[in-house]
């Protein structure tokens, strides 16, 4: 979509670019009069004015959307979470990806060998939970931009000797945005400068309150580096979970987004799939993105060739045309020769936009709208 800037939002809106300047320093986000603002912040601007930004729905007869019927509640049944964990830099966000990942994933059930492919997944009491290991920030950004929503929980992570910072702040507006439930992971509590009151005295201010002080707020206390406080963090995402009633129908056609791909010399076009909806098999004809092809082998995340992944599932897949992008949706098809059809007009419609005489609509066309 087209750009906007800070003095062009503020004309929009009709306020002082100076005052817009201090709304999005409140937000974490230093900008100049001059400067592009992206689409979360713009929308977050524009909450802060009680103004809605509508985003304009052009029907496309190839949108992948049109191919997804809707579920009957009967055919619904419970889901894994798929959690993202956020946070500032250096926070601690890998480190605790791992302790979870090494606490929860026994290596004998892996045979050996656990893979990165962007998402792993843990089972803790019977129940699995998926978790994005892609960067936070990427998984909100890009996909949700894309109008892709791959997080049922995010994970805050916040360092106790080193407090809320810039992009914690960033993180929070995200997650509201995404309209996602959040849970603080105090981590860093073995260091001597650790102060939790601290963290949870400044996430009050951006309206996470404890629910020791009568918010409704998770904080769980950890050290990552220590192993110290996981099987805390995962029982809170277990009880978040059981909350947000999180469903799926695993018979049906699979949907869902891709979290990460690259073009492989042995194996082609490399994908890695999430199911969000039904069950993706072996065989199965697939759009994804703009590219299409038919499911020729999936690894999941222990390195084990699997031939169905249900709902939440990570999956890597081969046998795609090409490349697909991060944050992608992807729907399989009955019959191989629909799949080719919509996935060549997508690829023709990718073309055509290169070209330069794409159809688009620009944030100050949506700007007219409100
Ligand atoms: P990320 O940038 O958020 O992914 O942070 P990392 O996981 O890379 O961690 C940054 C640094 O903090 C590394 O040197 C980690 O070893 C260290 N670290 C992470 N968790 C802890 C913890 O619980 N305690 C201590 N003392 N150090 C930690
Ligand atoms: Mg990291």
């Amino acid at each position: 979509s087209g750009t906007l800037t800070v003095g062009g939002l503020a004309e929009k809106l009709e306020k002082d670019t100076s005052e817009i300047i201090k709304k999005l320093m409140t937000l974490g986000i230093m900008a100049t009069k001059n400067q592009d603002i992206d689409e979360d912040s713009i929308e977050l601007i524009c909450e802060e004015y009680g103004v809605e930004v509508e985003q304009e729905v052009e029907v496309d007869e190839n949108d992948l959307d049109l191919y997804i019927a809707e579920d009957k509640p009967e055919d619904l049944v419970e889901r894994p979470a798929v959690v993202t964990i956020m946070g500032h830099v250096d926070h601690g966000k890998t480190t605790l990806l791992d302790s979870i990942r090494d606490t929860k994933v026994t290596a004998g059930e892996a045979g050996g060998i656990t893979q990165h492919i962007g998402a792993y997944q843990i089972e803790d009491k019977g129940k699995k939970i998926t978790f994005l290991d892609t960067p936070g920030h990427a998984a909100f950004t890009s996909m949700r931009s894309r109008g892709a929503k791959v997080t049922d929980i995010a994970i805050l992570v916040v360092a106790a000797d080193d407090g809320v910072m810039p992009q914690t702040v960033e993180a929070i507006n995200h997650a509201k945005a995404a309209e996602v439930p959040i849970i603080i992971a105090v981590n860093k509590m073995d260091k001597e400068g650790a102060n939790p009151d601290r963290v949870m005295q400044e996430l009050t201010e951006h309206e996470l309150v404890p629910e020791d002080w009568g918010g409704e707020t998770i904080f769980v206390q950890l050290s990552a580096i220590k192993r110290e406080g996981i099987d805390d963090l995962v029982e809170m995402i277990q009880l978040v979970s059981e909350v947000e009633e999180l469903k799926a129908n695993p018979n049906r056609n699979a949907s869902g987004t891709v979290i990460e791909a690259q073009l492989d010399k042995g194996r082609g076009s490399v994908a890695t799939l999430l199911v969000q909806n039904g069950t993706l098999n072996v065989g199965d004809p697939i759009v994804v993105g703009n590219t299409f092809g038919r499911v020729r082998a999936m690894v999941n995340d222990l390195g084990r060739r699997v031939k169905t992944a249900g709902p939440s599932t990570p999956v890597e897949v081969t046998g795609l045309n090409e490349v697909p992008q991060a944050g992608d949706q992807f729907t399989v098809f009955d019959d191989e020769k629909k799949a080719r059809q919509v996935g060549e007009a997508r690829q023709q419609k990718q073309i055509e936009e290169k070209r330069g005489d794409k159809v688009r609509v620009s944030l100050d066309d949506l700007f007219e709208q409100i």
